[in-house]
């Protein structure tokens, strides 16, 4: 299921292999975000082609719109959507954090409202689970309450209790089922550890999830308007309680540098819509730091995006270009920058990856983060 491939001696970094029913997916390894059955302007083809490992889809979203009937008409999300790599499927636990979407988390579920029809609806963990085997994702998530900003540390208590009761019910659910998805292929199950900002609530919650036993184990509720430093800090308390031999998952984190800095810390897998709402915003992620394409200086500049970087984009157009399409808002733009930002962050781990099996990620590290900061904020 996981196999650690090597272990850096200078960091807690490691490359390793998740083996999931539909191949094996390269740690330490970055997904592009799928919410609504696609990656935003990427088509599966071409995160394919530029050897994503995994992407991530959200099954509370998927079980409404287009709804499991469609979805099992296809035999699961991989024939639905054409990708027949990794599927991961966030359980919907994200929306806690949203008003728009919870109406109300007891420790029976989560109330939610359907933000297409208005109706709410009750999701016990167990109907979440349901819902992912039903989608046939290669990892389900647990349903968690993810504690939103601004809550007192009496309810972040309460949340993260509620976490753990509810991932229990997951585990209980997913194993009497043999566990295996819809389409009798086995289905892993990663538990999700919350805490807030409390060192001592992430503790006893990596420690929890732990000791259950899952496939894999998440940290949550970060990377939501924190602070760095308090972001990385819940990290380094987790981690040590995490078994070795089991992939850890950063939720939510998908910027180069915060990538870097979590797989010396031990991290082996990510998400984040950041590549791609970046790229919808004209910040362009180069190999010397971000530059934001529709300023006016970009508009006479012949170079690509990133001179050291392969993707189509930047072999064969112009930021000046890019930036015309930009500013006459042309749908192609989104299309472009998009692909190139994706494309960046996927090559980037990957190059990660290979520094570590040849034991040099620490240079690598070094020299990437000495260039990626040359630009500084070019706002
Ligand atoms: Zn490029």
């Amino acid at each position: 299921m996981f196999k650690i491939k090597h272990a850096d001696s200078t960091t807690e970094a490691r490359t390793g292999e998740l083996k999931t029913a539909h191949g094996i997916a390269k740690t330490p390894f970055f997904m592009p975000v799928a919410t609504k059955l696609t990656v935003k302007h990427v088509t599966p083809m071409e995160l394919e082609e530029m050897d994503t490992q995994a992407i991530i889809t959200n099954a509370y979203i998927d079980s409404l719109r287009p709804g499991l009937d469609i979805i099992k008409k296809y035999g699961g999300v991989h024939k639905l959507m054409n990708f027949h790599r990794t599927i991961f499927s966030d359980s919907g636990g994200f929306q806690t954090l949203s008003d728009t979407f919870l109406q109300e988390a007891t420790d029976k579920g989560a109330k939610f409202t359907d933000p297409f029809s208005g109706v709410v609806k009750q999701h016990t963990p167990e109907q979440i689970i349901q819902i992912e085997r039903e989608l046939g994702s290669d990892v389900a998530m647990c349903l968690d309450h993810v504690p939103k900003k601004g809550m007192t540390a009496e309810q972040v208590a309460d949340a993260t209790r509620r976490t753990h009761l509810w991932a229990e019910r997951c585990k209980r659910y997913h194993d009497a089922h043999d566990n295996k998805d819809y389409y009798d292929r086995r289905q892993l199950l990663f538990g999700i550890a919350q805490g807030g900002l409390d060192k001592n609530l992430r503790e006893k919650s990596a420690e929890f999830m732990n000791k259950l036993d899952f496939d894999g184990v998440a940290m949550g509720g970060l990377c939501i308007g924190e602070k760095k430093e308090e972001m990385f800090n819940a990290v380094k308390w987790q981690i040590p309680h995490f078994s070795k031999d089991k992939p850890r998952y950063l939720m939510g984190v998908g910027s180069p540098e915060d990538i870097i800095e979590a797989v010396s810390l031990g991290v082996d897998c990510f998400d984040s819509i950041y590549p791609t709402q970046n790229a919808r915003h004209c910040h362009i992620f180069t190999s010397k730091g971000t530059i934001k394409l529709d300023r006016g200086k970009y508009r006479e500049d012949m170079s690509p995006l990133d001179p050291e970087c392969d993707c189509y984009v930047c072999k064969n157009f112009t930021r000046a270009y890019l930036h015309h399409l930009s500013r006459s808002f042309e749908w192609t733009h989104h299309r472009y920058l998009s692909y190139h930002n994706v494309y960046f962050v996927v090559k980037f781990v990957e190059r990660l990856r290979k520094a570590l099996d040849k034991g040099e990620f620490k240079d690598f590290k070094k020299e990437f983060l000495q260039e990626y900061k040359k630009m500084g904020k070019d706002r």
